[in-house]
């Protein structure tokens, strides 16, 4: 076994068909021996590739499961946590199952690795909704307000911030600046729950831009109503779902609005046996598998940038390493740019 990668276990199939059914309640035989078989060539062309696959809680279920559980993904997180175990792999090709803007942030990170993405398509309607610039306008309008951006944005976004924060650390990335105004872009939701929950603490204006993601700016009514027919459900809302929403529906029901890490601990350290979650649907399957003696229910929005990415490009993506064809999906940055996006990177991890 080469250094870094992580053995397969014998009892690999078992395992996977295992954890593949807790997550997503059933599926019919054929579908099973297909993926089986999908699975089967990825762990043989990980060795041969010397390639590590990392995977959003947002991919779906045949991409999430790790390799412990008989599956394809070294690691399975959300954006920072992926980008940063890329930085640690031992492997010199990373497949990142995740989005545009995580590939390139894995590659900034990591620039002696290859970074591939399996499907140019596969972007990001909060990334997309703001360019380098807009942050260079936002600027001149608001004179020595320091720019933090959430890392849910593009290279060149990035590379005219001053640091990067995630759901994770944006209060602490927040509170490490003296001045009073502060500019948060892209997510003008995100930015208003921060205000409502820690307005008081930080004691800042917040200026906003006014993007969203297409996922969670459609939990509305939909949650409320939820709660009303499972009232003894708590509810587990991401920071990118409305602040409206939010307000209203933690205003009578139990729950959280945190990110992702903060909704797994929460659910975890829950004597709650039915959650209502407020997120992308593929984050209920990792909920399922994680936590197979609770119950979760949603109104299972998907988020069609992250579905553009399949276990069949995956598969595809790590055939074509090593062969004239890998420049397809390999993320290639001009050097300036990525060293200028490293920038406010490393100060998110430096304060992290
Ligand atoms: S869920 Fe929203 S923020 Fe995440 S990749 Fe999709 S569009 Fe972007």
């Amino acid at each position: 076994m080469r250094p870094g990668k992580t053995s397969i276990n014998s009892n690999w199939k078992k395992l996977f068909t295992e954890k593949y059914l807790q997550m997503t309640g059933g599926t019919s035989d054929e579908k099973l021996q297909t993926l089986l078989h999908q699975v089967e060539e990825i762990h043989e062309l990980k060795l041969e590739k010397n390639a590590t696959i990392l995977a959003h809680y947002y991919m779906p279920p045949e991409l999430q499961i790790e390799t412990i559980d008989g599956g394809v993904a070294d690691h399975t997180g959300d954006s920072l946590s992926l980008s940063v175990a890329g930085t640690k792999a031992q492997a010199a090709n990373i497949v990142f199952c995740g989005v545009k803007f995580m590939a390139e942030t894995a590659h900034i990170l990591s620039d002696n690795k290859k970074v591939f993405l399996p499907n140019a398509l596969a972007g990001c309607s909060l990334a997309e909704s703001i360019t380098g610039e807009d942050v260079k306008r936002m600027r001149l309008k608001h004179p020595g307000a320091p720019v933090i951006a959430y890392i849910n944005t593009n290279a060149e976004t990035k590379a005219e911030c001053d640091i990067i924060c995630t759901s994770r650390n944006a209060i602490k990335i927040a509170n490490s600046f003296s001045s009073p105004e502060l500019i948060f872009v892209p997510d003008k939701y995100m930015g208003q729950n921060l205000v409502h929950k820690f307005g008081k603490e930080t004691n800042k204006k917040f200026i906003l831009w006014d993007g969203s993601c297409i996922v969670h700016e459609q939990f509305l009514g939909n949650i409320k109503n939820m709660t009303m027919a499972e009232p003894e459900a708590e509810v587990l809302l991401h920071w990118e779902v409305p602040e409206q929403t939010v307000t209203s529906v933690l205003n009578t029901t139990k729950g959280i609005v945190g990110s992702t890490s903060d909704i797994l601990r929460y659910v975890e350290e829950s004597s709650a046996k039915k959650f209502i979650l407020g997120s992308e649907c593929d984050l209920g399957a990792t909920l399922k598998g994680k936590f197979p003696n609770k119950q979760f229910i949603s109104p299972c929005i998907y988020c069609s940038y992250m579905k553009e990415i399949t276990i069949s490009n995956t598969l595809e993506t790590l055939q074509q390493i090593g062969t004239p064809m890998e420049t397809e999906k390999l993320i290639i940055m001009d050097e300036e740019l990525r060293r200028r996006a490293f920038i406010p990177l490393k100060r998110m991890i430096d304060l992290s």
